[in-house]
């Protein structure tokens, strides 16, 4: 099960990322040129979101690495692994950054290490979601051949993390800021190495996630918007790195996203994945209990539920009546009709037979054949023969031709009902009712007998 590898997006999901991807790059091209604009500075701003992106790429991280053990599909693993990096990367960040916890930043951190972490962070990201589209392909056979798929766990998720980790080590000891100075349009930007390096990272991610899996399945379509996202969020903040500019505040919005719109795609396809799941199990078990020629409850259901309606009426104190009903001179009707026109006509007499069963716990099953048996807890002798009756008239009333040309199919009823108290086997009243249908065989068909049920 691929799941969300595979599951083909909607046309509705198709559109929703489609609006999606067009307001971020109306929001890109509107505020790259006023990306250094000033506004009001709200310093809660930036742990605020750090502390959002940590949260939902956690989560991110945590429902793609679910999904790759469950599946094994390397590429939901490897993209666990880039979450993963996201969360500890922004963590480090936000832990370092002057004046958030301490004023200096913790770890050691000199006034560089929050601006090396954005970086490793930005490109780090874009990287790790590469990798994950590369081994959709690459890894897929070698990991489900391999004895060895627990390293593989290990290298493709706590990968990423000892790479965060690791980039946190170096950004404390970075005592050199990155080279992305303060340009103010995209030229600039790219005349430095860092910003150079980050940025292609994002634009590479974003065209190898859309040509990889081009847009059809639920993940790639989302992840598409991820890492759209990502190039936002790193473009405006490359074209704008100083704080509390316009550039920097959309950046921030944008690094929510990134997370966010696959942990929302996430929940929304386990969710939906959860109820087909549950309509498909309903519509088993309904054609589990059912006889597919006669829409009445089959074999197994009869065994299981009349022991059960008979514990039942013996614990209430309660009489319960069996009627076995079996089509006549079936055979002859099949031999001349032919066995399709015979699966018909059972079809007719079983749901003329549905017809009489009324109250709740009554029911009729197909036993076996052309017989049927119609369980009625609380049910005494009177209204077992009043329901038997009400049932041969029922076949009658279909007024099916018979291959003789005179009269129409019948059905013979044998009724049986066990006695308050009694505590005989379940077998023994189907056989009582048993003799009392070859009773009225006997006595020409087309009627009911009853039987005392042996106490
Ligand atoms: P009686 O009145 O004594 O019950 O005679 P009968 O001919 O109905 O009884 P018999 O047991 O000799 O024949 C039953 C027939 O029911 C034989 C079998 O081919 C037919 N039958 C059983 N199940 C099906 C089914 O699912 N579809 C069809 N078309 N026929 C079936
Ligand atoms: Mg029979
Ligand atoms: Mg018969």
């Amino acid at each position: 099960m691929d799941g969300l590898l595979i599951q083909r997006a909607s046309r509705v999901q198709l559109l929703l990322a489609g609006a999606a991807a067009l307001l971020i790059l109306l929001a890109l091209v509107a505020a790259s040129p006023r990306a250094s604009l000033p506004l009001p500075a709200v310093v809660p701003f930036m742990p605020m979101c750090a502390l959002t992106v940590f949260t939902t790429a956690g989560i991110a991280a945590y429902l793609l690495g679910a999904q790759f053990h469950a599946t094994r599909q390397p590429m939901l693993g490897a993209l666990s692994g880039a979450y993963a990096f996201t969360a500890l990367a922004v963590a480090l960040q936000l832990l370092m950054f002057p004046g958030v916890f301490t004023p200096a930043g913790l770890f050691g951190a000199n006034p560089h290490s929050a601006a090396w972490m954005w970086v490793y962070w930005h490109g780090g990201f874009p990287f790790f979601v590469i990798v994950a589209v590369l081994a959709r392909d690459r890894l897929q056979a070698r990991l489900f051949a391999a004895r060895q798929a627990g390293w593989w766990k290990l290298v493709l998720v706590g990968g990423p993390v000892l790479a965060a980790a690791l980039l946190g080590l170096l950004a404390v000891h970075t005592r050199e800021a990155p080279d992305f100075g303060l340009p103010d349009h995209v030229a600039g930007v790219i005349a430095y190495r860092t910003a150079t390096v980050v940025w292609l990272l994002n634009a590479l991610a974003v065209t190898i996630v859309i040509l990889g899996g081009r847009l059809r399945a639920v993940l790639d379509l989302w992840l598409a918007i991820a890492v759209l996202a990502c190039f936002t969020d790193t473009t405006l903040n490359l074209l704008s790195p100083a704080r509390f500019t316009l550039g920097w505040y959309l950046a921030r919005l944008f690094s929510m996203l990134a997370p966010g719109v696959l942990v929302c795609a996430l929940v929304w396809e386990v969710t939906a994945l959860y109820g087909r799941l549950f309509a498909a199990h309903a519509s088993l078990l309904q054609a589990s209990m059912h006889d597919a020629l006669t829409g009445v409850y089959n074999r197994s259901y009869f065994d299981v539920e009349y022991r059960r309606e008979l514990e039942r009426s013996a614990h209430g104190g309660q009489q319960l009546s069996l009627l076995m009903i079996d089509v006549d001179d079936f055979k002859r009707y099949n031999d001349t009709y032919g066995h399709w026109k015979g699966d018909q006509c059972l079809a007719a007499v079983a749901h003329a037979l549905a017809s009489v069963v009324r109250r709740g716990p009554d029911f009729v099953a197909r036993y076996g054949g052309e017989e049927f048996a119609l369980v009625l807890p609380a049910t005494d002798e009177q209204a077992a023969l009043a329901v038997a009756e009400r049932a041969r008239q029922a076949v009658a009333r279909l007024r099916l031709e018979v291959p003789a040309g005179i009269g129409h199919v019948t059905v013979s009823v044998g009724c049986a009902t066990r006695a308050v108290g009694a505590s005989d086997p379940p077998e023994q009243l189907i056989q009582a009712a048993d003799t009392a249908l070859y009773e009225a065989k006997s006595a020409g068909r087309n009627c009911v007998r009853f039987a005392e049920a042996p106490a």
